[in-house]
């Protein structure tokens, strides 16, 4: 099989993604958070032109509303329940569900 088209640019989207959300949290961790932010961004739109969804280990990594990089028992708080895992962003206080993909 030839790596080509359009699967081999969504993986490649998808490992820049992981790549920014790294280098978000590093960020983030030097107290940050205005550059975290940026590289959300960045990996939002990057997953946007190519159609590669976020990852869903990834998607209570950030919030829904404001985009703002999370970190949870930082600025957002985690609840977790059968389903769903429920994200409090303290930046902007929005509540979010986000549907828990893969067994844990
Ligand atoms: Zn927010």
């Amino acid at each position: 099989m030839r790596k080509k088209g359009k699967a081999f640019v969504k993986e490649i989207a998808l490992e820049r993604i992981y790549r920014l959300f790294e280098l978000a949290d590093k960020a983030f961790g030097k107290e940050n958070s205005e550059r975290a932010n940026r590289y959300i961004e960045l990996a939002l739109k990057i997953s946007s032109r190519n159609k590669a969804t976020v990852p869903a280990e990834l998607k209570t990594s950030f919030c829904k509303k404001c985009h703002c990089f999370l970190k949870k028992g930082k600025n957002a708080k985690l609840k977790k329940t059968d389903r769903w895992v429920e994200v409090n962003c303290k930046q902007c206080g929005t509540n979010f569900k986000r549907q828990l993909l893969h067994k844990e």
